[in-house]
């Protein structure tokens, strides 16, 4: 199994998995957002190969299948470097392609709930097309995993190689870096360390929070379908929740003293997202089990340690 981004937060939990299953895995990642710390207790594994390479230049292995998550995913470091940002969701999803149209094996795209911009439908079903600029700031990756979807699905037409794509939508747990400026981690650390809790904009804007196991086993079920079922299927936990209600549970589960700081809100931020999750349901029979009650002391438990 090829990983690519195998050194981030998601990608590390699925070497994790496939590896437990029994599969040899090779893990391509260049760093820019993952860490080493994160695969260190990998890399004495019989199963386990770490290969330092940046997706956006070609590669070519032999392998079985391969789950395309390399790519930032905080708005923070995607927007860091933009023209890198698009190019590792376009030029990475031609090398990759082009490797599983080579060795005809399936390939996953870790595509994302931001193919729908900021949706004006609610919940998001697949067949909604979106509402993004494709001009402003978070352009770079939603436009760029727009674009790596339809080179998935002109590669199986055309070329039929057997795609999945999966839509994940906001998910959080152990791993995500303590720079990664995602909301769940800096809600976390700012409680922990009794600062401020950031609420950008009012904090009315919703969103919906899935725990890191159950997205890798819908990720899992997914690369184990049959060939014809090539996605998009949604994949997120549909509990949705406002800012503010998140950083009053954070507080709560913290015990922390942290005031609450109300900051601009960034460009484009979409106000509400909850996936629509029935395809998963009935396709791969999958529903997330941990709820942002459970979800939210283990991922506490993590920063917890790793700050002291
Ligand atoms: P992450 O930033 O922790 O992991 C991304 C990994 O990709 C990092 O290890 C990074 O170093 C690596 N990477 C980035 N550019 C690369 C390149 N050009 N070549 C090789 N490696 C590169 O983020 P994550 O949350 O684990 O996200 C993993 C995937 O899932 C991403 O594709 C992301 O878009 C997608 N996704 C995640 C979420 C979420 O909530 N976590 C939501 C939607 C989509
Ligand atoms: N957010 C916030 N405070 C923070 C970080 C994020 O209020 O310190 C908000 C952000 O504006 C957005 C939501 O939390 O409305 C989720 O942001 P995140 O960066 O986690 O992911 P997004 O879903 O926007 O890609």
């Amino acid at each position: 199994m090829l990983v690519t981004g195998g050194g981030g937060f998601l990608g590390s939990h699925l070497c994790e998995r496939l590896l437990g299953e029994g599969y040899d895995v090779i893990c391509v990642d260049n760093f820019f957002t993952g860490s080493k710390e994160n695969i260190r207790h990998l890399l004495s594994h019989n199963g386990f190969e770490l290969i330092r390479h940046d997706i956006t230049w070609p590669l070519y292995l032999e392998v079985d299948a391969i789950y395309n998550l390399a790519c930032p995913a905080s708005p923070i470091h995607y927007q860091h470097d933009p023209i890198q940002t698009t190019k590792t969701s376009v030029m990475g999803a031609v090398n990759l392609l082009g490797m599983a149209k080579r060795l005809n094996i399936p390939i996953l795209q870790a595509s994302t709930s931001e193919v729908y911009g900021d949706p004006a439908i609610h919940p998001q079903p697949e067949e909604y097309w979106g509402n993004v600029n494709c001009i402003g700031t978070r352009s770079c990756y939603d436009e760029g995993k727009r674009c790596a979807e339809t080179l998935f699905f002109d590669y199986h037409r055309q070329l039929k190689v057997p795609v999945k794509v999966i839509r994940i939508f906001n998910t959080y747990g152990p791993r995500m870096q303590v720079n990664d400026g995602r909301v769940v981690s800096n809600f976390i650390i700012q409680a922990l360390q009794n600062k401020d809790i950031t609420i950008y904009g009012d904090g009315s804007q919703t969103r919906s929070f899935c725990y890191v196991d159950d997205l890798i086993e819908g990720m899992v079920r997914m690369m184990n379908t049959p060939p014809e079922i090539t996605g998009p299927i949604n994949m997120g936990n549909p509990g949705e929740f406002t800012m503010l209600e998140l950083a009053q549970k954070v507080i709560k589960l913290t015990g922390s003293k942290s005031k609450l700081v109300f900051c601009e809100l960034p460009k484009d931020d979409p106000a509400r997202r909850k996936p629509d999750i029935t395809k998963a349901k009935k396709i791969l029979d999958w529903t997330p089990k941990v709820t942002l009650d459970e979800g939210l002391p283990k991922t506490i438990e993590y920063f917890r340690k790793i700050l002291k």
